[in-house]
């Protein structure tokens, strides 16, 4: 993206950050103790270009967990490991149609997807299953640390045991799963369990989110290191099922208005990767009544208002009065 291009998109943010802040509707989540606690005035915005371009504004360095926001790694990481046809017969593909943990199940039994809890824990369960605790977690969060650098990512003890003291929406989703007769072979469930609750209590900041959208806008390849972690395919499946699952009950109207692959955690982050251009992570705790962050669902609203980012915008020839930022990187198509 040129110079000149990359600071008009930069001032637009800027101008849409300060709009978006005065929205202070919705509350924290209330479910996970310690989530309730947060400033929930905190705002930050973050944009990584794949040229590892990077602006942000607001609370950008402030850490918090990345919650839901995991399942889109474990699941990359279990197709990378295990395969896609091994990862299909316990995962499906499709929309739930009903609330992240609620309790549904696909026509074979299966979770219906991996961003909602079930197909989550399911996606944990396929990782390192061989090894012990301590070096599955490791292997996690090193993957963690390769895509946004080892001093950026942390852990939240405290959420983590307040996530395992109230789980028990958790707890009875993977004995369900394990009724369905659904998981690997010698799968250990509560260790499983253990294994997603502590996913889900990483810390990073919105600063390093936009880094791994930006990793996967890039189809796999770190965006400073240029390391290949995964191979394309492996994103195009994920981004695929961020694009039609990844923001809870508001998929399919964040899809037909925004249109980019995205995905939302309780802790109040939206992050959303656009393909060949970059990854943009957004930060603040109130969340709306479906559990994504307010001002975050609003700040993507406002700029793809301005900008045409949504991946259908490419076929509407007509000029019209957005901006567009894609064609700076035709190369790259
Ligand atoms: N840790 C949360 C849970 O399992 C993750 C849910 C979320 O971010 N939607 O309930």
């Amino acid at each position: 993206m040129d110079q000149v291009e990359w600071d008009e998109l930069c001032n637009d943010i800027n101008e849409i950050y300060n709009l978006v802040k005065c929205n202070k509707n919705g509350n924290t989540a209330s479910y996970i103790p310690q989530l309730a606690k947060v400033n929930p005035d905190q705002f930050a915005v973050s944009i990584y270009s794949l040229d590892n371009k990077y602006y942000g504004i607001g609370n950008t360095e402030e850490e918090f967990c990345i919650q839901s926001c995991s399942k889109t790694l474990t699941y990359a990481v279990a197709l990378r490991d295990n395969g896609r046809k091994e990862v299909d017969k316990h995962i499906g593909r499709e929309p739930s149609g009903a609330r992240f943990n609620a309790f549904v199940f696909d026509d074979e039994n299966k979770p219906f997807n991996p961003l909602i809890n079930s197909g989550a824990i399911m996606s944990a369960s396929m990782v390192k299953p061989e090894c012990n605790d301590d070096k599955r977690f490791e292997y996690m969060i090193d993957t963690w640390k390769s895509i946004v650098g080892k001093d950026n990512v942390g852990f939240n003890n405290a959420v983590y045991l307040s996530e395992k003291n109230t789980a028990n929406r958790n707890r009875a989703l993977a004995y369900l799963m394990m009724e369905n007769n659904i998981y690997p072979e010698n799968t250990n469930i509560n260790k499983t369990l253990e294994f997603y609750f502590q996913l889900c209590s990483i810390t990073m900041n919105c600063k390093s989110m936009a880094k791994y959208a930006a990793m996967l806008a890039n189809g796999g390849t770190t965006i400073d290191t240029n390391i290949e972690l995964f191979n394309p395919s492996i994103i195009r499946d994920l981004l695929c099922i961020m694009y039609s699952a990844g923001m809870y009950d508001y998929s399919g109207r964040w899809s037909f208005d925004i249109g980019l692959p995205a995905k939302s955690g309780v802790s109040g982050v939206i992050f959303a990767v656009v393909p060949h251009i970059g990854g943009i992570s957004v930060y603040s705790p109130r969340l709306d009544k479906l559990g994504n962050s307010v001002r975050g669902v609003e700040f993507f609203k406002m700029l793809t208002d301005r900008y045409k980012l949504h991946i259908f915008d490419t076929l509407i020839k007509c000029v019209d009065n957005k901006k567009s930022i894609l064609k700076v990187n035709k190369s790259k198509l």
